[in-house]
């Protein structure tokens, strides 16, 4: 069976599902994989469907639910919310592919560990025979949160509350948010950014102010600090790599490069295990925007902070701590908790810390950074969508970007896919402004022009938010999140008593 320890303390020890539930470690560290015992080669889910690829995979490391409860959870999942049938499309671009992760109900790539996370979580308490309420704790840099609220609005025996940074996420995101439905889901703008929330919400479940507010409610996360979303994300690695040897790019077992928009180090992380469990990837080549904490740590082995925070027109990535290298640094350390926690102690206390050569060396064998600027990223945009007739996101610009330095500066032609996060129009007026250099005030009228010059649909989720209600109005000082936190689960204890 296999093991999910924290990365801070190795001897705590849950099952799958038991982590699950968990989210995030007492300690602060993450839940990881003891081992990786594994191994599915792509000869196995050559011909799956992508739902048939997706059971596989996650009963393999999730591997404490049954062979029903994974398919019950990948069906319920994966089904006609995506507006694509195949779940997740490729398309070909010059030097490589795009891999279309933005067909779910809220045209983000969140949208695919999302769907499944409540599920997970669901069944995982019914093993238990539990009936108190989990309560979602959730930080977003804007795509996070609409998908986190949507996965969870009405899901039985839990509650779900967001933050998000005030200034930071796109108008879109914030509406997408601020209309959420449900009778569980809270939304709250907090004054600072991403790693402000982030940090509030990793404090909360050791804060002792917010656990003896906690009655009959367990605190977990929707973030991809929890496994349940990250597994689920090694799927999509697998059926494009599929997909590519379906239609004769590559040879079963030859190598993928894969591109990744880069912030919390979730997605790639979700690539990386794909190749520790036998997926043929050759580089995984991380993209960042100019919050580039993580191009200068691959290139010099040191993670520092000391740097201003950016906002960009990609603000899924605008974050300076990146949360999910931690599960990497313990894996190439040989689950050396001791020295992770060490670690994560320097970077709280001094802004920064150090990996040695061996590891450095590991990293830079798979790993390549690169960080793309506003106007490259604006550029890249626009190249596409007037030379080759394709309109992507900043996000997916940002890897584009990448790409094609990437290619130049190796001369390394092996198959690339750039993981493509957003839907183009979640940022209508920056991917607009990029193309026509049209400056647009209002979002919507900003996606109409931009569905007229390119003729590409708006998703229906996107259409409609214009039209609809905002429930959320409500803004905290980052200082007040724990109280704020505390208050909202004695809220929970007491509708649970
Ligand atoms: C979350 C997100 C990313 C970054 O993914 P991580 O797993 O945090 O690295 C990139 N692009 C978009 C659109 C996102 O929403």
């Amino acid at each position: 069976m296999v093991r999910y320890i924290s990365t801070r303390n190795k001897e705590d020890a849950l099952s799958a599902h038991e982590a699950v539930i968990a989210g995030l470690a007492k300690d602060g560290g993450l839940y990881t994989p003891e081992s990786i015992g594994v191994t599915i080669a792509p000869e196995e889910i050559l011909n799956d469907s992508y739902q048939e690829c997706a059971a596989k995979i996650i009963r393999a490391l999730l591997d404490d639910y049954t062979e029903e409860e994974i398919r019950a959870c990948v069906e319920g999942a994966y089904d006609a919310k995506f507006d694509a049938e195949e779940i997740v499309p490729l398309k070909q671009i010059r030097g490589g592919w795009l891999m279309e992760l933005w067909h779910g109900p809220t045209s983000a790539f969140k949208d695919i560990a999302l769907t499944i996370l409540p599920r997970l979580l669901t069944a995982a308490y019914k093993k238990e025979n539990r009936n108190d309420i989990v309560s979602i704790l959730t930080a977003t840099s804007g795509d996070t949160g609409k998908a986190a609220l949507s996965g969870f609005a009405d899901v039985p025996h839990t509650a779900i509350t967001v933050f998000y940074p005030e200034i930071g996420v796109s108008p879109i995101q914030k509406k997408q948010m601020a209309t959420s439905k449900g009778e569980n889901v809270e939304v709250i703008a907090v004054k600072g950014n991403f790693d402000d929330c982030q940090r509030m919400v990793k404090e909360a479940v050791s804060s002792k102010e917010v656990l003896d507010a906690c009655d009959g409610v367990t605190i977990s996360s929707a973030n991809s600090i929890n496994i349940g979303r990250l597994v689920p994300q090694i799927v999509y690695y697998y059926s494009s790599y599929a997909k590519l040897v379906n239609n004769g790019t590559v040879k079963c077992g030859d190598p993928v490069n894969f591109v990744v928009p880069t912030g919390n180090f979730g997605d790639i992380l979700a690539g990386w295990l794909a190749k520790q469990i036998g997926l043929p990837i050759g580089r995984l080549i991380c993209a960042s925007n100019s919050n580039n904490v993580l191009t200068d740590f691959i290139n010099t082995g040191v993670y520092s902070l000391d740097r201003e925070f950016i906002t960009t027109m990609s603000p899924s990535m605008d974050i300076l701590i990146s949360s999910n290298l931690e599960r990497l640094l313990f894996m190439l350390s040989g689950n050396n908790d001791i020295r992770i926690s060490a670690m994560m102690d320097d970077l709280k206390a001094k802004g920064s810390y150090r990996i040695d050569d061996v590891m450095l060396k590991k990293i830079q064998s798979v790993f390549k950074g690169y960080w793309t600027s506003e106007e490259q990223c604006a550029l890249t945009i626009h190249d596409l969508f007037v030379e080759q007739n394709t309109l992507i996101d900043p996000h997916t610009a940002v890897g584009v970007s990448a790409m094609e330095r990437y290619q130049r500066e190796t001369g390394d032609m092996t198959p690339a896919i750039v993981l493509s996060t957003a839907s183009p129009y979640k940022f209508c007026r920056d991917v607009l402004y990029s193309i026509t250099g049209e400056k647009k005030d209002d979002d919507f009228e900003a996606m109409d022009e931009l569905e007229k010059i390119s003729g590409m649909k708006v998703p229906a989720n996107l259409a409609e938010l214009k039209n609809m209600e905002v429930r959320f109005t409500r803004s905290i000082a980052k200082e007040d999140g724990l109280h704020v936190i505390a208050e909202r689960m004695k809220g929970l204890s007491n509708a649970e008593n």
